[in-house]
């Protein structure tokens, strides 16, 4: 019927085609509106009903206590990166960030355009192969946060726990791992994540944060940059990426009917075991890039002996269906996110062909 390819892209990535298929069907017209969800206003009843099933169908499924807020916001999570200390920044203090990788770099870029930064554990030296171990963390006395990169798309690492912080804010861009498991959120001052990984399409950035913290944003903030702003709104400030959240809602209701977000980590711990496996089992012909108590359920980073084998790899790949198994740019290697969307078959296909390959050049 549908030719769907072994879709393994970083981002963004493979949506549930259920999720693909009902959105066609309600393209043209959502509801009986006589009207697409692009064509109709934001503050229409028939939106404002998209907006907060979303938002409650998150909530839901990801045990957010009530003192929390949801926000849709836009800019990506690249735009948390200078909000967060724009907002939650102030004078004297400083963000402290564990240092894990490409993401968090970015992060830690941002904050010192806006304020003083502390790096209280770095796995630089080691490549960024591994999440610091928790233990080396010593947050300043005078940290207004601390901030961590939940999963690391581009290394391919993961925290397998989070820190414990006390009275220090703990804030977390989930980008690339968001409901991939269970997460106690009450232990999170915010936690944030652009939606095209593992939450539906580009467009839409997901921000759960604790509502004393976005109460009232200093006063010199640009509108559209304060917390405060959209959370009074319920994110209905401006107009929203209506299409987008419509998505996302979507994506979550696939998410409910899979069995919620405890069953999306037993799937994403099977379809990741194979891959794992096929990679331990090779004799060496594969080899993982991150530590075993580092690795992401998310994103998969090996190597192979040379990298004209990793060109040979993805090129015959391609040819086979594959699509996104190309690591990036700033890492090299090879890379297949496995995100919440895709399903065993694609895993499993993987497997062979990476059993394939082997036989053919190992
Ligand atoms: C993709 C990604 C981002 C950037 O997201 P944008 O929405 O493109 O700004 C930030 N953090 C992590 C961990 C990511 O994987």
């Amino acid at each position: 019927m549908t030719n769907r390819a072994f879709n393994f892209n970083a981002g963004p990535a493979a949506l549930p085609l259920e999720v693909l298929q009902q959105a066609q069907q309600e393209f043209i017209d959502y509801a009986g509106a006589g009207m697409s969800i692009m064509e109709m206003s934001h503050r229409s009843s028939i939106f404002e009903q998209v907006n907060d099933g979303a938002q409650s169908l998150l909530r839901e499924l990801f045990g957010i206590p009530s003192h929390y807020k949801v926000l849709f916001l836009q800019g990506g999570a690249s735009t948390q990166f200078a909000m967060i200390p724009m907002n939650l920044l102030s004078a004297g203090k400083s963000a402290a960030f564990v240092h894990t990788g490409s993401w968090a770099d970015k992060a830690i870029k941002e904050a010192k355009l806006i304020g003083e930064t502390t790096i209280v554990a770095s796995s630089e030296a080691d490549k960024f192969n591994r999440i610091p171990s928790l233990s080396e963390i010593q947050l300043p006395e005078h940290a207004a946060y601390l901030h961590i990169t939940s999963n690391e798309t581009i290394e391919g690492t993961q925290y397998a726990a989070y820190p414990e912080t006390g009275d220090v804010t703990l804030i977390a861009d989930m980008s690339s791992d968001i409901l991939c498991r269970p997460v106690d959120v009450s232990k999170f001052g915010m936690i944030y994540a652009g939606a095209q990984k593992n939450l539906g399409p580009s467009g839409v950035t997901i921000v759960i944060v604790r509502e004393d913290l976005v109460a009232e944003s200093p006063k010199s903030i640009p509108t559209m940059l304060r917390y405060d702003t959209h959370a009074k709104n319920n994110s209905l400030y401006n107009t929203p990426p209506s299409f987008s959240i419509y998505l996302v809602g979507l994506m979550l209701k696939w998410v409910k009917e899979k069995g919620g977000v405890a069953a999306m980590e037993q799937f994403n711990r099977d379809k990741t075991k194979l891959i794992y496996d096929a990679i331990d089992q090779s004799g060496g012909f594969y080899r993982g890039f991150a530590d075993a108590g580092s690795r992401s359920l998310m994103n998969i980073t090996f190597r192979l002996g040379s990298e004209e084998l990793e060109k040979q790899f993805v090129k015959e790949s391609e040819k086979q269906g594959f699509v996104g198994l190309k690591g990036h740019r700033s890492v090299g290697g090879l890379r297949a996110s496995t995100y919440n969307a895709v399903p065993h078959e694609s895993c499993k296909a993987l497997v062979e062909f990476m059993a394939d390959f082997q036989k053919r050049n190992g």
